[in-house]
């Protein structure tokens, strides 16, 4: 006797356009699975947020949002210095009002002028990838020789922004600022933000260099071009505000 066959109900239109979406999904997700390990494999470390950082890369797409997130965690921060073979001490941990020098240390760096000014950790690693990544390589590439001196104004000081009652406190309120002055090549160059930021020859063009380098890396960048109070060094912090001028 023969089998008989239950008869199926026949697919409607709407069953049709759902097992189509289905599908579209399905190579929607597959296509980005591929295009994810084809970007992990071909891109630049520096370039993907999800490759660990190492100061030997230089500065790419990533590289400010990886140092906000290794700067933040005071462990991390340490690790990342120690992992590039920068050496440090400890700052101690001081209050004062509304400032605080807490998460501090002083880099073994022989490059700053003075040497070893008090930094909040996530500065000196954002300094020591600025100094490795941008400024050696400006020095080398515009100037032709190689990079001598940082010099600078300081990094702390218990102060507002601009000194002024009422304002908010400073980045240099908390160790998270640098402002240099200029840089010393081992040439003997000297390079001064104050005379030569708008040089027409190599010299203006190294300090607009880095201080665009700057930009890609500390949370706010000021020179020259900002306002009259930054026309003799560029000011580069942690703070949020993400200011390039
Ligand atoms: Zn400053």
């Amino acid at each position: 006797m023969p089998i008989r066959l239950p008869t199926l109900p026949p697919v409607t239109p709407s069953q049709r356009a759902l097992a189509s979406a289905g599908a579209l999904v399905l190579e929607l997700i597959l296509a980005g699975l591929l295009a994810f390990v084809w970007i992990d494999r071909t891109a630049a470390p520096q370039d993907l947020p999800w490759k660990p950082f190492s100061m030997s890369h230089p500065v790419g797409l990533a590289t400010a949002g990886k140092l906000a997130r290794i700067g933040a965690d005071p462990a991390l921060c340490r690790q990342a210095l120690d992992d590039a073979g920068l050496t440090f001490a400890e700052a101690p941990d001081r209050s004062q009002g509304f400032c605080s020098t807490a998460n501090s240390l002083r880099l073994a760096d022989a490059t700053l002028a003075p040497r070893g000014p008090v930094m909040r950790c996530d500065l000196a690693l954002n300094y020591a990838v600025w100094r490795h990544h941008v400024v050696e390589p400006a020095a080398r590439e515009t100037l032709g020789a190689e990079l001598n001196r940082i010099e600078h104004y300081g990094t702390y000081a218990c102060r507002t922004v601009y000194s002024q009652d009422g304002a908010r406190p400073s980045n240099h309120a908390t160790a998270s600022a640098l402002d240099v002055a200029g840089f010393r090549l081992k040439d003997g160059t000297s390079v001064a933000v104050l005379r030569d930021y708008r040089d027409p020859g190599p010299k203006g063009a190294f300090l607009r260099r880095v201080r665009a380098g700057g930009c890609r890396l500390f949370g706010t960048t000021l020179g020259p071009d900002y306002n009259a109070a930054h026309a003799n060094h560029f000011h580069l912090d942690m703070g949020q505000w993400k200011i390039c001028r």
